[in-house]
């Protein structure tokens, strides 16, 4: 999962969502040379399908909020390996800025237009739905959450003249109700972050994704491409969300004289928020 690949550091160095395009194009010569073959999730249907064999090695990159930088640093790099993407986009296209990423007030942090969406989408990319406006569905009554959600799909839709399958959740918070909303939208797939099965396919409508910023280093690149990485991040999620539990059990026990529910809210494991 990436956000922005852009020149140079942002002016705000509290930022962690992007990568350099030196990084950006190490790290596609990585995935190159290690065998991998980017494939988009309209393949992995059609594989589902029985109409389409999959190669070797399938991986699947994506890029959130539909930056302008992904269609002007990002494309042209895919392209020299030959590479395919999955880029979600904001269904309200009147936003023709990252409007809630607050800390990029002085950043200009542009999106695509529709003319580089359907550029895109030309250029074999695939495009999929990251809400309207960009706000965590889990807090908005159902009526709001179908609305997010249909209209980003009939919106970006309407650009492209084409069905849109596969929807990102914004900061990659959701819950049941949420998930499942996106199912009976007409979605096939939907993808998290740090929740879902580290099984590939196991969890459609909460597909786990590893995020790549700045901070990651070449091992680093390597060591999610190459080691069950899901697992360990599924692992380290599940231990750091059992500890919350058991601290929230243990003070309700002092707090209650032992009379502490055995039903104590679990908390679903989103600890990070991200765009
Ligand atoms: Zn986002």
């Amino acid at each position: 999962m990436y956000h922005r690949v852009i020149e140079s550091k942002p002016r705000i160095q509290t930022h962690w969502h992007y990568v350099s395009i030196v990084q950006f194009r190490t790290q596609m010569k990585i995935i190159d040379k290690l065998g991998f073959t980017p494939i988009t999730f309209s393949d992995y249907q059609l594989y589902q399908e029985e109409k389409l064999t999959l190669p070797k090695k399938p991986i699947i990159i994506t890029f959130d909020d539909g930056y302008l930088d992904t269609f002007q640093n990002a494309i042209p790099i895919l392209q020299e390996f030959d590479m395919k993407a999955v880029i979600f986009v904001m269904g309200n296209r009147r936003l023709n800025r990252a409007r809630w990423d607050e800390l990029d007030q002085e950043d200009v942090c542009e999106l695509m237009t529709d003319e580089q969406i359907r550029m895109a989408k030309n250029l074999e990319f695939e495009i999929g739905a990251h809400s309207l406006n960009h706000i965590s569905l889990v807090g908005l009554s159902d009526k709001e959450v179908e609305f997010e959600i249909q209209q980003s799909k009939y919106q970006i839709e309407s650009i492209l003249n084409t069905p849109i399958h596969t929807f990102a959740y914004p900061y990659g918070i959701l819950d049941n109700r949420v998930s499942g909303i996106v199912s009976e939208s007409g979605f096939s797939f939907a993808c998290g972050v740090y929740s879902g099965s580290p099984k590939y396919g196991e969890t459609k409508y909460d597909i786990r994704r590893l995020a790549i910023n700045h901070n990651t280093s070449m091992l680093g690149f390597i060591a999610k491409l190459l080691l069950p990485y899901q697992y360990v991040e599924w692992l380290y999620h599940r231990a750091k969300s059992g500890r919350e539990t058991q601290k929230k059990y243990s003070s309700k026990r002092a707090s209650t004289n032992g009379q502490a529910k055995k039903n104590a809210s679990y908390t679903n494991p989103v600890f990070e928020k991200y765009n």
